[in-house]
């Protein structure tokens, strides 16, 4: 399989707002496997808030697409007993955008802004007295008339996520409480996932098969609720209707998605390194141009699992292969004269 296939990319696409995507998203912090450290610190925020009958502090979501930041400010809301409201980075072009959502929200709502590290910086601007005190600064009127005037906002609680940390300028960031990493899933805990999945869909898994979907999918719960939908086709159609492991090896081998979960472009993405590069050192801008994929989308989605995986390495001069890419490639690793740097 030559070209990435988007359903098997851990970033949003557009099937995923179907009613049945939104019918295995969980609801409560209870249901919501995985992200123990997140989620117990997350607990105690919102009951204090409660308690208190407060908005809740700011959190920040930083990490990997697809491991749950969008499900877990919903349930923040659900939680707080307030309305959840949805934006993005992107999608806020001017100031007077921002504006008009502040001025509509009512006491201690959610406002959750996705890639927030794309905000415009005039937009950002109106963000940071309204996250400190609630406040809108506007200008009226123009020139020596000029005048600005401050309006009172309702108390909210501001949930932005980022898969870019480093990209968020500081001033934003030291305005965040409560910020919080999300971690990859571990095999177990997307293998619930997958059982709770499958039974939501109505082709229930036995242990073999769901651990099987959840081996290959890349630590990432949008990822395994992806695979199991092609599986259950599968299983519907070439079974019984239950996941098991023969079915779950069959269609995922099928379309292209190896033991180790990477598809058709991690795979030409290693390969390339190796084979034209001699394992490396090579750039990211190389990378990029040679597999017509953009820096943002290696970095982002493709770069982050493998490395987690140890399959690459990043050094000053650019990304290399580790031993176990060579041997997950069935390649002989190359001789230390042949590769500098990573096995001198
Ligand atoms: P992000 O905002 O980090 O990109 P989302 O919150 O949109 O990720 O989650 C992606 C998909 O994965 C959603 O369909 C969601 O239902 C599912 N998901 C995420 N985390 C979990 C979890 N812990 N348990 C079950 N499903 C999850």
């Amino acid at each position: 399989m030559s070209t990435p296939d988007p359903t098997l990319r851990p970033d949003p696409h557009p099937q995923d707002d179907l009613r049945e995507d939104r019918a295995l998203r969980p609801e409560l912090l209870t249901e919501f496997i995985g992200q123990a450290e997140a989620r117990a610190n997350l607990r105690v925020f919102i009951e204090s808030a409660r308690k208190r009958g407060e908005a809740m502090d700011h959190v920040l979501f930083h990490g990997p697409p697809g491991l749950g930041k969008t499900t877990l400010a919903q349930i923040m809301a659900r939680e707080l007993g307030v309305n959840f409201r949805m934006t993005s980075g992107p999608v806020l072009a001017k100031a007077g955008d921002l504006a008009a959502i502040l001025t509509n929200l009512e006491p201690r709502d959610v406002l959750f802004i996705d890639e927030i590290h794309r905000l415009n910086p005039a937009v950002e601007e109106v963000l940071y007295p309204a996250m400190e005190d609630f406040a809108l600064d506007l200008v009226i009127g123009e020139g020596p008339a000029a005048r600005s005037v401050r309006i009172e906002l309702q108390p909210f609680t501001l949930i932005g996520a980022t898969t870019r940390l480093g990209l968020l300028t500081t001033p934003l960031r030291d305005r965040f409480g409560i910020p919080t990493r999300l971690v990859y899933y571990d095999t177990p805990e997307l293998e619930q996932i997958v059982t709770r999945g499958a039974r939501l869909m109505g082709a229930p898994a036995d242990e073999e098969g769901a651990r099987e979907i959840a081996k290959r999918a890349r630590g990432t719960p949008r990822i395994a609720g992806r695979l199991l939908r092609r599986v259950v086709d599968f299983a519907v159609v070439e079974g019984d209707g239950r996941v098991t492991a023969e079915i779950a090896d069959r269609a995922l081998t099928r379309l292209g998605v190896d033991k180790l979960g990477l598809d058709g472009a991690d795979r030409r993405y290693l390969r390339l390194i190796a084979e034209s590069y001699g394992g490396g050192p090579v750039g990211i801008e190389t990378l990029a141009a040679a597999l017509s994929e953009s820096r943002d989308a290696l970095e982002e989605v493709v770069e982050p699992y493998l490395l987690q995986q140890g399959l690459i390495a990043r050094s000053p001069r650019g990304r290399m292969l580790t031993q176990s890419a060579f041997a997950h490639l069935g390649l002989p690793v190359p001789t230390p004269a042949a590769q500098t740097g990573l096995f001198e």
